[in-house]
């Protein structure tokens, strides 16, 4: 059974209500009220900045690295005792197919599995000096570290976010999406149950004007990671910048896979299609342009158009290929998407459809490919943030890495071809946090570092790499006879 109705406010270990009231938890599977979450205020966000800044000098600040990693290790474990109940709450806080619901859940373990692991296996080092003199580095953890989740993939951005903070020893106040935060107030919960002292951990829902500026504003922040769009995150860099606060931004995307002549096709088409249609186009690295070679072109984007025309969307429950977007505003927003390209002569290829059984009132959009966009168009350019695909056909190498890097964005690419010579050419020429030859995305793998170039940020998440993006180093210099 899900509650969705959890209207308290993760602070110094206890829960309290909030000081603003409440937001109303809205199913995009139906567009239905199915409960409240609190709304974190101003002076909310400040006591749970208080409440971290306290338990730095008191009981966690104190744990052993080896503890700190058993914690998480240990909120690993509850978070797959209790994996029906968080897929639950994700799937409608999202409307996201339940399946896909599902493996969010269990990369949400594997992050706190990999963090709790991973936590006393970070260390600084000795350096060679003159005569006389002992150096060494101290890695030490920034203190306190504020987290703005998206609402996209609620528990995977949570899960890379923060438990990474926290194993380098950060107390952390994460602010989840006002439209998806009931996985993160289970969380909140099941820390409190594993035993992270209190104030370790400080979970404030709120509106991103209200309590996500308060935090990323804050003056007693230590780091600020977000997660979102690049608009928010120029106000975020720029509210961290008032206190000289260095900040994580992981940002938008317009990600392109190449397909060449030599492609293995019956390998890059069920990817390609996937790619842009998980969580209905609504993943900062999906695959939303596809560069195909003139020589494969009709064939590849044919066998394309005959996949998205059976495309089926509906809601999380029917957990068909696409479930529905967040809310009316993105619906519209992927709606005028589509409208323009008709409207300025684009092929509209190929468009799945909505489910007779989808539930009136769910905000739905048809997944779409969109043929021989020039690639200086709006769909070639800009974050449609929906199911949609942009196809752009290309001659030789040079075209094809031309196009693929001319966009503002940088977040992920790949490229499908069996010329071992030119893997290795686009693996350095591809502008890109993350490079895929003849896969894309790789599972997601918590294991592997992430992050963007360019407008889709700076910084990286994941991996071991995210330890050192959430710690410092301080240099001690000995002098000695
Ligand atoms: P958003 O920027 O509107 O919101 C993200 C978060 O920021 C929410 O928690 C929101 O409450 C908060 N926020 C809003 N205004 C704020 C403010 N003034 N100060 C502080 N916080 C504020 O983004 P969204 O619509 O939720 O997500 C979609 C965007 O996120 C897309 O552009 C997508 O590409 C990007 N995204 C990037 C990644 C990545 O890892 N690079 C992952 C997921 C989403």
């Amino acid at each position: 059974m899900i509650e969705a109705n959890r209207t308290g406010l993760l602070i110094d270990g206890v829960w309290r209500e909030a000081s603003g009231g409440t937001i109303p938890v809205i199913d995009p599977s139906d567009g239905q009220i199915k409960g409240q979450i609190g709304r974190a205020t101003k002076e909310d966000v400040d006591l749970a900045v208080q409440a971290a800044r306290r338990s730095l000098k008191g009981d966690w600040g104190n744990l052993a690295a080896v503890d700190r990693g058993r914690l998480l290790t240990r909120l690993g474990t509850a978070v797959l005792d209790h994996f029906d109940q968080l897929a639950a709450a994700e799937a409608l806080d999202t409307g996201k197919p339940t399946r896909q619901a599902r493996a969010d859940i269990t990369a949400l373990a594997r992050y706190f599995e990999f963090y709790g692991g991973a936590a006393d296996k970070v260390h600084g080092e000795t350096l060679p000096y003159l005569r006389g003199y002992t150096v060494m580095t101290l890695r030490e953890p920034f203190g306190v570290t504020g987290h703005i989740i998206p609402w996209n993939y609620p528990v995977q951005i949570f899960g890379r976010s923060v438990a990474a903070a926290l194993a380098m020893g950060n107390a952390a106040v994460v602010k989840p999406a006002e439209e998806a935060s009931l996985t993160a107030l289970i969380i909140g919960q099941l820390a409190l149950d594993v035993g992270f002292p209190p104030g370790a951990l400080n979970i404030v829902p709120g509106y991103g004007e209200e309590a996500g500026a308060a935090l990323t504003g804050h003056p007693d922040i230590d780091h600020i990671s977000f997660t979102g769009s690049p608009e928010v995150g120029t106000l975020v860099q720029q509210a961290a910048a008032r206190h000289h606060r260095p900040v994580t931004l992981e940002l938008g995307g317009k990600s392109a896979q190449l397909v060449f002549d030599d492609a293995d096709l019956a390998a890059a088409l069920p990817v390609v299609v996937s790619a842009i249609i998980q969580n209905a186009g609504q993943t900062c690295s999906a695959g939303s342009r596809v560069l195909v070679q003139d020589g494969i072109y009709d064939r590849f984007v044919g066998a394309l158009a005959d996949r998205f025309a059976i495309l089926q969307v509906g809601s999380s429950a029917q957990d068909l290929d696409v479930g529905p977007v967040i809310n009316p505003k993105q619906q519209q927003r992927v709606d005028a998407y589509i409208e323009r390209a008709r409207a300025d002569g684009l092929q509209i290829l190929a468009q799945g459809r909505i489910s007779p059984g989808a539930p009136a009132g769910g905000f739905y959009v048809k997944p779409t490919l969109i043929g021989d966009v020039p690639p200086d168009h709006a769909l070639a350019q800009e974050e449609v943030f929906g199911p949609v695909l942009t196809v752009i056909r290309f001659r030789d190498e040079a075209d094809a890495l031309r196009i693929a890097n001319g966009t503002p964005y940088g977040l992920v690419a790949g490229a499908w071809t069996r010329d071992g010579g030119r893997q290795l050419r686009l693996a350095r020429a591809l502008e890109a946090g993350q490079v895929f030859i003849n896969n894309y995305g790789a599972g997601g793998g918590v294991e592997l570092p992430f992050g963007g170039v360019k407008h889709s940020g700076h910084g990286r998440e994941k991996g071991f790499e995210a330890l050192f993006h959430f710690s410092t180093i301080k240099t001690v210099a000995i002098r000695h006879e």
